[in-house]
């Protein structure tokens, strides 16, 4: 079985810590002996900008996560940017892990389009339109209500991120902007890292209306494994710690909801500290295969589940 993650901060945290993602010992979550083992073919690499960055500050702040993600392609890891580059990394006799820069908000645009061209240059090949807070896009989750929707340069955004075959990423975005965009999009859209809202009912993960719009619109699901969106109050004294039940719960909801085809993992890994108790780093992603097969998840539903899912979804949205 492969293994592909649509989301995780890891060359954030090696950009700005100094950690070597190729290292065994190194504290991140994910590292090349952990991805080797898991037989990871494919890592979607957020490129985060936090809230106190904006305009030309968070374009660089962008590049800076870009560059890091470049000095580790060569012997171990390759960028993708094309279905035919996929397909290359997908295979088995592949030596090379795919990368795929991704930007998680779209502050590093600065509400400018020409930068779009300059990251889909980098290798950007998917855009988080908002993270919590409010940027040139649209508000973000955290935002009070009411909530303002797409902006005429978001609106503009999402057209021409589909036209080059970028993929268009709802994480992180409330309503009234993520309906606008099902409005508008024309190809598959995602949701890179969520969990379900009817079983966690944070505004931050996707409602059941959400889920069905993506599968819909033959888009992808990720359910992620911070421990605050897949058990309530998981961070309330007293409160249990999250498992690999937690994170299972939401995948199969998600299943239900959307259907098998439509959803994968979109790990989150290195973008949180306080874990799931036996989901601490990617070398423990054999406890939530196990944990899927023991609620009656057949060998091909963990297949599309931990890999094939989302590599189908970028081969529907690459160039
Ligand atoms: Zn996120």
């Amino acid at each position: 079985m492969i293994y592909a993650d649509a989301h995780a901060d890891t060359f954030y945290e090696a950009a700005l810590k100094g950690h070597d993602p190729r290292a065994e010992g190194s504290p991140l979550h994910i590292n090349l002996p952990r991805m080797r083992r898991a037989n990871q073919r494919l890592q979607v690499c957020s490129v985060f900008t936090p809230a106190r960055y904006c305009g030309i500050e968070a374009t660089s702040f962008a590049d800076r996560i870009i560059d890091c993600i470049d000095a580790n392609v060569g012997v171990d890891f390759a960028k993708v940017g094309s279905r035919k580059d996929l397909e290359r990394v997908a295979k088995a006799s592949s030596l090379r892990i795919g990368l795929i820069p991704w930007l998680e908000g779209a502050s590093p645009l600065a509400g400018d389009m020409a930068k779009l061209d300059e990251f889909f240059a980098r290798g950007v090949r998917g855009i988080g339109l908002t993270h919590n807070h409010r940027n040139e896009v649209a508000d973000g989750c955290g935002c009070a209500e009411p909530r303002n929707g797409l902006s005429d340069f978001g609106r503009k955004l999402v057209g021409e991120m589909e036209r080059r075959g970028i993929a268009v990423d709802c994480a992180h975005l409330p309503q009234p902007a993520f309906d606008e965009v099902m409005d508008l999009i024309k190809r598959a859209p995602c949701i890179s890292h969520t969990g379900c809202r009817a079983l966690v009912g944070i505004v931050r993960n996707a409602d059941d209306a959400m889920l069905r719009s993506i599968a819909e619109r033959d888009g992808f699901i990720g359910i992620d494994f911070y421990p605050g969106h897949v058990l309530g109050d998981a961070f309330k004294p007293g409160t249990r710690r999250a498992t690999c039940e937690d994170v299972a719960a939401h995948v199969l909801h998600a299943i239900k909801v959307a259907g098998i085809e439509h959803v994968g993992i979109g790990s989150d890994f290195d973008g949180f500290e306080d874990t799931c108790a036996d989901l601490k780093h990617l070398g423990d992603i054999d406890n939530l295969q196990r944990t899927l097969g023991a609620h009656g998840l057949n060998d091909s539903a963990l297949e599309r589940i931990f890999g094939a899912n989302l590599l189908a979804y970028l081969e529907r949205v690459l160039p």
